[in-house]
């Protein structure tokens, strides 16, 4: 079987953990905390960071330190994960979903105006798959409609937009560290910003809001979502070696691009010019005029030990925020067709080149 992602854990990894459990530094204090939240921000170019416990949290924790709340609207590209959508409605604000751009299934610039009413708060940019959105328009529309950027930017460590990392663009970039993803520290995330006053409120928050004057005094409604040192211990590990797994994804997209060229019923993952993408996953659509339809690609890859996943389903189509009355007049009829025609190859850290002369050499064979 080639799994659709195996991680590479790094050669400290093993040294710093064990060295949390010699010590007995295994809670939420420690030094690892603080080297791994420094040498994210450094590498960011940020001049804050502070850990969650994942990704989810990471958003979540985003809105609560923008003081976003009911009647609050929130616009949120229709092609991502679910924990966009979710960490709108987790502070009571209402998520509003607009279309993508076909090409790299990223927000869709010229969609935002549109969907901005006098309740929008904010705009969720989402760097899908690991392909930077088109931030400068973005940022054009939130500063002369006064409006927050949050970048999720899960999926995109390291990648540039016009040479900026993302998630230092906006005014808070959150990362996930799932096991998938290109940092790891098994579960966890993180908020980076330059602004001083929500750094401290996200401190504040994501430890239970402790009154700064007197501690387990409580004045308003914090979280639990402290990591461990021992997962940041892993993730300075992690971090040490980002270069070289950012090379090894760029190598791995660059042979898929080679051997894959070829074949018409399949379009490849493009790369703006003003992009640097990490191609977290390695994302293909299959062609409107393709004999084979995406699934059932995907089920013969599948019985010939070739595991892969869709593109995520389209937030307006998710019955979690249907049932709510959310998205009923919505259209996005280019997220519904990626939605449909798009899934990733086997894109993990420790894939090797033959895994790949496997899996492309598979789809010729059954494309053919
Ligand atoms: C993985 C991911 C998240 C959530 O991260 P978790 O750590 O799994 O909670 C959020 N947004 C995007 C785009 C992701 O890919």
């Amino acid at each position: 079987m080639i799994p659709v992602n195996e991680p590479l854990i790094a050669p400290n990894a093993k040294k710093y953990v064990l060295d949390c459990l010699n010590t007995g530094w295994i809670s939420s204090s420690g030094k690892y905390l603080e080297k791994f939240e420094g040498a994210f921000a450094d590498y960011l170019g940020v001049n804050y960071a502070t850990t969650t416990t994942n990704g989810t949290t990471a958003l979540h924790l985003a809105l609560a330190t923008l003081n976003l709340g009911p009647r609050d609207e929130i616009i949120i590209p229709d092609l991502t994960i679910i924990s966009c959508g979710l960490a709108a409605l987790y502070v009571g604000a209402t998520p509003v979903v607009i279309d993508v751009d076909p090409t790299t299934g990223n927000i869709d610039p010229t969609k935002i105006e549109q969907a901005i009413t006098k309740k929008t708060k904010a705009i969720m940019v989402v760097h899908l798959y690991g392909h930077p959105a088109d931030m400068d328009p973005i940022l054009t529309i939130a500063k002369r409609q006064h409006l927050a950027i949050v970048e999720d930017a899960a999926e995109a460590h390291g990648a540039l937009y016009k040479g900026k990392k993302v998630g230092s663009i906006g005014d808070i970039g959150c990362f996930s560290f799932y096991g998938n993803k290109i940092v790891t520290t098994g579960e966890g995330g993180m908020i980076v910003t330059n602004n001083k006053k929500l750094y401290t409120r996200a401190k504040l928050l994501k430890d239970l809001a402790h009154s700064p004057h007197r501690r387990f005094y409580h004045e308003e409604i914090g979280f639990n979502f402290r990591m461990t040192n021992m997962q940041a211990a892993l993730g300075l590990a992690q971090l040490e070696e980002i270069d070289k797994y950012i090379a090894i994804k760029l190598h791995m997209a660059k042979t898929y691009n080679d051997q894959l060229s070829s074949v018409s019923t399949l379009s490849l993952p493009s790369q703006a010019p003003w992009a640097r993408s990490v191609y977290w996953m390695y994302a293909v659509l299959v062609s409107k005029n393709s004999p084979m339809v995406r699934d059932m690609l995907r089920t013969k890859l599948k019985e010939e030990g070739i595991d892969t996943r869709d593109y995520f389903i389209p937030l307006h189509r998710q019955p979690v925020f249907t049932k709510l009355g959310l998205f009923k007049n919505i259209s996005c009829p280019v997220s519904d067709d990626l939605s449909k025609r798009g899934f990733y190859l086997p894109s993990g850290l420790a894939i090797t080149d033959k895994q790949i002369r496997t899996v492309t050499s598979t789809i010729k064979r059954l494309l053919s």
